[in-house]
């Protein structure tokens, strides 16, 4: 484990501090390392961190410092948990398809069986706004008492305009009612609705002509994402919907080289992508152009679980070229039904052979990185937001070791705390 040398504290004091946590060890995560500070202290001023260092180093009687002060019984505080890769807002249950699997059924024959992401298309089309809000709230709920303060949100089960802007609305809506910041991000390109059966590139133009100007108008989403798959859009149709992104100002992701190699990487790339996902399948010339266009690699391993997949990503491609590595949950009602980041930790180290100072770094700062928040999020460090966990745990690793429960304190997203465990 890396100690924090004295560069990373700040000696000044600032004239005012809202919060300030005392007898506490610090993992900062700066740099993608744990960078721990033991006894340490963390002040809070407005929605910003203020302050960081070991406590001797604090003036005396901190009490008479701050507005509040909280003693952590040397407990940890680590980043809030980034979740760069969802699709948490859904309507009806895939659980019969998850039976069906166990009785055999392929991921691939489910879904040209109509079965899959165009189970929940349907649910998700027939649902009203309201519903949607409300399933998607209990969501929301549980990952902020898993320490997930940050979270992104596709659309993508709509496949027409109507029900693509009602999904954007209602991760707006989420985005005012909860305290996580959402990042939303546009998924039209999902999967071919079934009426455009056979008529890929006439659902394509409907992305890039009528969708994407109206969700450009709307101003409700930050980044454009594609699935090129062979069950669902080609290299070339991606490279279409990208320009037409790109072109309209947006950032772009993609869902890449999850069950085949289709060279998805190395597109992103060309278009400066924000990240590529999952990339089991990614290839040494993808991971390459990856690497020099500086795109993160997010690594989804709850779906690789879920999927019973066999083929790794390769995880010491990803390293040897300094590839910065996400993790994410992935939540979503058909792969990843996983609503835990802890369990996530847990899978990146177990299935993917990430380290728990790689897992970790994955969940925050890589995470931040995935979203383009890295300057704000993802590390405990004077000017970036407070957004941060309070654990009972005697390690950071603990957080990839232990299963089946959340040894969390406390939550504080933007300098409020926002749940504390009763
Ligand atoms: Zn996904």
């Amino acid at each position: 484990m890396k100690t924090a040398n004295a560069t990373t504290t700040n000696s000044q004091f600032p004239r005012t501090i809202d919060l300030l946590f005392i007898n506490c060890h610090l993992a900062t995560m700066v740099k993608g390392a744990y960078t721990i500070i033991k006894d340490a202290a963390l002040g809070i001023t407005g929605k910003k961190i203020s302050w960081t260092g070991e406590q001797t180093n604090l003036p005396d009687n901190p009490e008479k410092l701050a507005t509040q002060v909280i003693d952590c019984r040397n407990k940890w505080i680590l980043p809030g948990f980034v979740d760069c890769h969802t699709h948490l807002v859904w309507a009806g249950s895939r659980s019969e398809e998850f039976e069906m699997r166990l009785n055999g059924a392929r991921y691939e024959e489910i879904a040209q069986q109509g079965g899959g992401i165009a189970s929940t298309v349907r649910a998700t089309r027939a649902a009203t706004k309201e519903d949607l809000f409300s399933q998607a709230s209990k969501r929301m709920d549980t990952l902020l008492k898993q320490g997930i303060t940050c979270v992104e949100i596709k659309s993508g089960y709509g496949l027409d305009l109507e029900t693509e802007l009602k999904m954007l609305s209602v991760i707006d809506q989420l985005n005012q009612a909860f305290p996580q910041q959402i990042e939303p991000t546009f998924l039209g390109a999902h999967a071919l609705p079934k009426e455009f059966k056979d008529r890929s590139d006439a659902y394509v133009d409907l992305v890039t002509q009528t969708m994407l100007p109206r969700v450009k108008d709307q101003k409700i989403a930050s980044a454009v994402d594609v699935f090129c798959e062979g069950i669902a859009f080609s290299k070339s149709q991606t490279r279409k919907i990208f320009k037409a992104a790109t072109d309209m100002g947006f950032r772009v992701k993609l869902h890449a080289e999850q069950l085949s190699d289709m060279d998805g990487a190395a597109l992103a790339a060309e278009f400066n992508a924000l990240s590529c996902d999952h990339l089991e399948y990614l290839s040494s010339p993808g991971a390459q152009k990856m690497a020099e266009q500086d795109v993160a690699a997010v690594l989804l391993p709850g779906a690789f679980y879920f999927l019973k997949e066999t083929k790794k990503p390769p995880i010491h491609l990803l390293r040897k070229l300094g590839i910065p590595m996400a993790i994410s949950t992935d939540l979503n009602p058909g792969s990843s039904p996983i609503h835990s980041m802890t369990l996530i930790l847990n899978m990146a180290c177990l299935l993917f052979d990430l380290t728990c100072e790689e897992a970790l770094a994955g969940a925050t700062i890589n995470g931040a990185k995935a979203l383009g928040l890295e300057q704000t999020k993802g590390t405990l460090e004077v000017g970036k937001d407070a957004d941060l966990v309070l654990w009972d745990i005697n390690t950071p690793a603990d957080l990839c070791y232990l299963i089946g429960t959340t040894p969390i304190e406390m939550v504080v997203i933007s300098g409020k705390v926002q749940y504390t465990n009763p």
